[in-house]
């Protein structure tokens, strides 16, 4: 069976690799002329990292990326309310990784052309369209810049990969519109500075309104000690400051440290990691409402292209790593590619569809805004409702697939 993939990020590579390993012909399509090592710090939760390890690529990834021991939450004064072990600290048979976005897709990138061979990666093919019949579906590929058209590729299934923006989906629902901004704006930069706290920790600091992500993404110092720190500054903007879905739109950087400028603890200096960036990047927090489905007969959506969600709770790039691998479930168990996408579907719509809602209600990252509304000038030590926060701790690695005894039964 010949299988057609829009897009080269991580889903869609993911994806023709699970395929490729299971016997499927596959073929990748890039609307970018070259696929380049874009993005700043993205994680992979042990759920991923399962599907990841499967495809042999663990080490590799493990050589490239941070694995991430703990997770701790601070509030806007640096004082900690909040920790927990993460991937296996925390006893999963699979580890978390924090890593550079375009880092894993170059591993998936290199490793995707090695086995599938260089020719299966199709770089600079634009989707413009698609159409289907009884036995194959049609894929019509156009010049970006131009639209002229510019290539037909014809097979029995197509896979949209094709990004938040995605073509595939335009297509399947034509009057839907453009992605849901929640009136946040994401800052996102990396910094070369020397570690903090246990040197792999991920922290999270403040509440919705005002929050910064901060967490190494590669192992290997500079000559320096210099490790390179990613961070993602969180801004309740209002409808105002709506900027373009563009991941490489740069944004004011002095602003950003004028606003973060009291966040000086003495565990770590956020005004001078900020400054300490070479870019700062902006981005709209946005996701879409979920689907009813995402197949319609020989075509499914996939990663973000289904689901786009916030980055809260570290799942955007894993739940596509798993759409990936129950999508290759489906098609090796059913003979027919139709049935095959309709499982796929039946499983993965409410699945992801509970992350999407679960991040638009903030996720595990509510803690936060419990404790600012609560503590807003600060808390004591007894303070600390640890119970209440471990329920939504606890609650959100259920809905995302993650809890630990359920994950660890797979292989
Ligand atoms: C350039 C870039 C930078 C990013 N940086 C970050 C980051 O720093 N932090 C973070 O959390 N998330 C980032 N993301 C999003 C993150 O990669 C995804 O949320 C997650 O990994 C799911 O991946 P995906 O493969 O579904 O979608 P994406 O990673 O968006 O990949 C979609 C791919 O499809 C291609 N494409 C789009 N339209 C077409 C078309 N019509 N025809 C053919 N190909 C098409 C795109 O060029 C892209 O390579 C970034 C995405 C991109 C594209």
């Amino acid at each position: 069976m010949k299988i057609i993939i829009i897009g080269g990020g991580i889903g869609g590579l993911t994806t023709a690799l699970c395929l490729h390993k299971a016997g499927f012909e596959v073929k990748v399509f890039e609307s970018v002329r070259e696929v380049k090592p874009l993005g700043v710090g993205i994680n992979t939760l042990p759920h991923s990292v399962r599907v990841l390890t499967n495809l042999g690529l663990q080490d590799i990834i493990a050589q490239n990326a941070i694995e991430t021991t703990d997770l701790a939450y601070f509030n806007k004064f640096g004082q900690p309310f909040w920790s927990e072990p993460r991937g296996r600290f925390a006893g999963y048979k699979w580890p978390q990784f924090s890593v550079h976005r375009g880092t894993l897709q170059m591993i998936l990138f290199e490793e995707a052309k090695r086995v599938l061979g260089a020719d299966a990666i199709v770089a600079n093919h634009h989707l413009g369209s698609f159409e289907q019949n009884e036995k194959e579906v049609i894929a019509h590929f156009v010049n970006r810049e131009t639209g002229e058209p510019m290539h037909t590729e014809t097979g029995e299934v197509l896979i949209g990969a094709d990004g938040i923006n995605s073509v595939v989906r335009q297509q399947l629902y034509p009057n839907e519109g453009p992605p849901v901004y929640s009136e946040n704006v994401l800052y996102r930069g990396t910094t070369r500075m020397k570690p903090f706290l246990n040197g792999t920790t991920m922290v999270m600091i403040g509440h919705m309104g005002q929050k910064m992500v901060v967490y190494p993404i590669d192992p290997t110092p500079d000559e320096n000690g210099d490790y390179l720190i990613n961070w993602v500054g969180n801004l309740r903007e209002g409808k105002s400051k709506l900027t373009a879905r563009d991941w490489n739109r740069e944004a004011d950087k002095a602003r950003l440290v004028d606003i973060y400028k009291e966040w000086t603890f003495d565990w770590l200096n956020v005004p001078a990691m900020i400054d300490g960036a070479k870019a700062v990047y902006e981005f709209p927090m946005s996701d879409r409402n979920p689907l009813d489905r995402w197949t319609f007969g020989r075509a499914t959506l996939l990663g973000d292209a289904a689901h786009p969600m916030y980055p809260i709770g570290s799942n955007g790039a894993s739940q596509a790593i798993l759409d990936a691998d129950y999508l290759t479930e489906c098609l090796l168990k059913y003979n027919n590619p139709l049935e095959a996408l309709e499982a796929y579907d039946r499983e993965r719509v409410p699945a992801a569809a509970k992350v999407v809602l679960q991040n638009r209600a903030k996720g595990p990252d509510q803690i936060m805004d419990r404790m600012e509304e609560r503590f807003p000038n600060g808390f004591s030590e007894e303070e600390i409702p640890h119970a209440e926060l471990e329920e939504v701790m606890d609650h959100y690695k259920k809905v995302a697939g993650f809890d630990v005894q359920t994950l660890n039964k797979k292989g």
